[in-house]
């Protein structure tokens, strides 16, 4: 792609910084945006840091109609030497061109979208928060912006990146989760866009979510959109079970996202010579394993919370309790692995942290 260079205008007055210890996960955002624009004839131009501010689009923008868009989540974590690192950032710039590719979104260059992203963080490193689970979360994404009412790919779009500090995700330590299994709603088929990171999966996912927190569960587990019998994730996170020794997570089939926490998970299980399979792994299968007293751990992963350790599974009126409703030994190790990595307190043997 062509050099570009970042036009950077800095806010003439920075915003006060929230107290660490009251923050609440994306409510606050930083000084500063990072903004390009794409057009036919320029193709991506016209990069700009700027202060954070809001954008106006015309009403008939294909983004409002038929939701044609793409986003990220990564996190920047400053290190107790005040290094800032990034945990595997290209790997959420490569997903974000496959997001692109399924919603017909031109290509980004990666590594200049990567540079910027470096770039922004730099700009407001002040935003980074230093309190013991606390960083800055990393919002990329694309909206489309051709003001037409007609379903087809717009010719125009914004990238954009934006940067909110957010406090511990597990404020009183790792605590597992009661998760409701979905029967009727689904969030992804195959064939359809689950393997995207796109708006309108989130908006799918919205109802069930709403039915389980009403019924006193904080996530849904999501079943395939045909039988509803195999496991896809949960929430908006990846799903792993530990089954008399082995580790086994869903196989990536088209509706299931692929997290850069799983890869990690994986790598890193693999790395300790602890088995793990990625294979179609049935809801029943669960059930059973919990009756023999074969299933030790299920935890969820992702960006958000790293690992989310499940304490209680709610399926076809019948409720599993796991460990005592305990955190698992694999999740916690796990957990403070990787979270070791991501804040440069442990060594990085991946070559993750950049
Ligand atoms: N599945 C879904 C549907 C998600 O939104 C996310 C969060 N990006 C994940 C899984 C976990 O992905 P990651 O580990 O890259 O955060």
């Amino acid at each position: 792609m062509t050099e570009q260079t970042i036009t950077v205008t800095l806010a003439k007055e920075k915003k006060p910084k929230p107290d660490p210890s009251t923050l609440v996960f994306g409510k606050v955002f930083t000084d500063h945006m990072f903004m390009m624009d794409y057009s036919v004839d320029k193709g991506w131009h016209d990069a700009q840091i700027l202060p954070y501010q809001p954008i106006t689009l015309d009403p008939a923008s294909v983004i409002f109609h038929y939701g044609q868009a793409v986003f990220e989540g990564l996190k920047a974590y400053l290190t107790k030497e005040g290094k800032v690192l990034l945990f595997r950032p290209e790997k959420n710039m490569e997903r974000l061109n496959k997001s692109n590719d399924r919603l017909c979104i031109p290509e980004i260059d990666e590594e200049f979208a990567l540079n910027a992203l470096k770039q922004l963080i730099n700009i407001d490193k002040e935003w980074i928060p230093n309190g013991e689970g606390t960083s800055l979360y990393i919002r990329p994404f694309i909206i489309s912006t051709q003001p037409f009412l007609g379903v087809a790919a717009s010719i125009s779009y914004k990238f954009m990146i934006i940067l909110s500090p957010v406090g511990s995700y597990y404020k009183e330590g790792v605590k597992p989760v009661k998760i409701f299994v979905e029967n009727e709603y689904v969030r992804a088929v195959a064939g359809g866009t689950g393997s995207a990171k796109t708006a309108g999966n989130y908006a799918a996912s919205l109802k069930a979510q709403q039915i389980a927190t009403e019924k006193g569960y904080s996530q849904v587990l999501w079943l395939d959109g045909v039988e509803k019998k195999y496991i896809e994730e949960v929430g908006a996170m990846n799903v792993f079970f530990k089954i008399n020794g082995e580790v086994v997570t869903p196989q990536l089939n088209g509706s299931i996202l692929e997290g850069v926490t799983r890869s990690s998970i994986m790598e890193l299980l693999q790395y300790w010579n602890i088995p793990v399979t990625e294979r179609k792994v049935t809801i029943a299968e669960i059930f059973e394993a919990h009756k023999k007293g074969e299933l030790e751990e299920a935890f969820g992963t992702g960006t958000a919370a790293v690992i989310s350790p499940i304490g209680e599974f709610f399926w076809n009126e019948e409720k599993i309790v796991l460990n005592n409703g305990e955190t698992g030994e694999l999740a916690t190790k796990l957990y403070d692995t990787i979270t070791n990595i991501q804040n440069g307190r442990q060594e990085d043997p991946f070559g993750w942290t950049v």
